[in-house]
């Protein structure tokens, strides 16, 4: 039985993760920051809560890493923990590089000082494009990074890449697009576009207030993208892959088909504030993940449109019980 450590098994990506490895009969260990103070309602909801063994763990404190690694003795450790939000990162930019890069490097260090043998996975981010203009972006696309978050997550992808190349860790960085689920945290925008649609619809919200309706994003499935990153680790060789639809869509046909999923028309609710617009912010990011497909037969199958459409169904179905 293989043994798998993801660090972060309280946020949406942990979630499914660690249900797509128990599934595979893996013997999964999480970590988080304070497994005491923690609620683990996405386990829960997954129905795996008292599947996997919950681990306190500071990444950012070596100490950490090594108790973690030496409990465990993992054979596949996935790095899915740091401050999560571009938004975020631009009032807390110290905590977001701290918590993004220093943890990338302090796993590699204590992997390679303890066993070199494990496989690591690092959540990479398409943030580390910038904006392409019109362009799909691929591996070879250069970063130009325009937040502190995507500047985080561009760092770490060179500190795996380093230690992919001058340790023979093996290492990799899933270089994922934004992905949603029903799991996805209420803070980020599309949770937060569905949480309002619904309340609406059932008469407890009267407005809802966006910021930049103009972007463009490709918007994935969850539980599609955990599984790209558990491939990455049942490669022959380490490499980073792009993980995407390949489909743009921009925020404001996300909330039409959210509202039209309630039967409303969102332009009698939604109100867009200006003052929330970030300082800088990507006005394109489209994914081309060829590679996946080509060496890990790893596809998206839903997009954007049927996304919401879960998603509304979940959050319909929360409210009614
Ligand atoms: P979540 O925000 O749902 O979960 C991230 C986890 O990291 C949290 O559960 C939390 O665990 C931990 N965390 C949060 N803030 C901090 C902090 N300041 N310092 C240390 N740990 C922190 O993220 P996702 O599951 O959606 O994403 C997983 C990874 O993939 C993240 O690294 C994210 O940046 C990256 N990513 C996500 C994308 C997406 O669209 N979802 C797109 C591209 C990359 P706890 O509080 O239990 O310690």
């Amino acid at each position: 039985m293989k043994r798998a450590l993801i660090c972060g098994i309280s946020g949406q990506d942990g979630a499914y993760l660690a249900q797509l490895l128990l599934d595979k009969g893996y013997d999964v260990a999480g970590t988080s920051r304070n497994v005491q103070s923690m609620d683990f309602g996405r386990l829960a909801t997954l129905g795996i809560d008292g599947r996997v063994k919950l681990l306190s763990a500071t990444l950012t404190d070596f100490r950490s890493i090594l108790k973690a690694l030496a409990e465990i003795q993992p054979d596949e450790v996935y790095n899915l923990s740091g401050q999560s939000s571009v938004g975020l990162s631009f009032d807390q930019p110290v905590e977001t590089i701290e918590s993004i890069t220093v943890s990338t490097i302090n796993l590699l260090e204590a992997i390679r000082f303890l066993n070199p043998r494990i496989r690591f996975y690092n959540a990479g981010s398409s943030e580390c494009f910038g904006d392409t203009g019109s362009m799909t972006a691929d591996e070879s696309t250069a970063f130009r990074p325009r937040s502190p978050y995507g500047v985080a997550k561009s760092a770490a992808h060179w500190i795996v890449r380093n230690y992919r190349e001058a340790y023979g860790v093996f290492a990799c960085t899933g270089i994922l697009f934004n992905h949603e689920s029903p799991l996805r945290p209420r803070q980020f925008v599309t949770q937060k576009i569905i949480a309002a649609a619904v309340a609406i619809k059932v008469g407890l919200l009267d407005k809802l207030e966006l910021g930049n309706l103009d972007i463009t994003r490709d918007w994935g499935w969850a539980p599609e993208y955990v599984d790209a990153m558990w491939r990455m680790l049942q490669a022959e060789v380490p490499d980073d892959f792009v993980v995407a639809t390949g489909e743009a869509h921009s925020l404001s046909d996300f909330v039409a088909r959210a509202f039209a999923a309630v039967d409303l028309d969102w332009r009698d609710h939604v109100v867009v504030d200006p003052t929330t617009f970030r300082p800088l912010d990507i006005a394109y990011n489209c994914g081309d993940a060829s590679r996946a497909a080509a060496v890990l037969d790893w596809r998206a199958t839903l997009t954007m449109p049927a996304i919401v459409e879960r998603m509304v169904a979940a959050r319909l179905e929360q409210l009614s019980t």
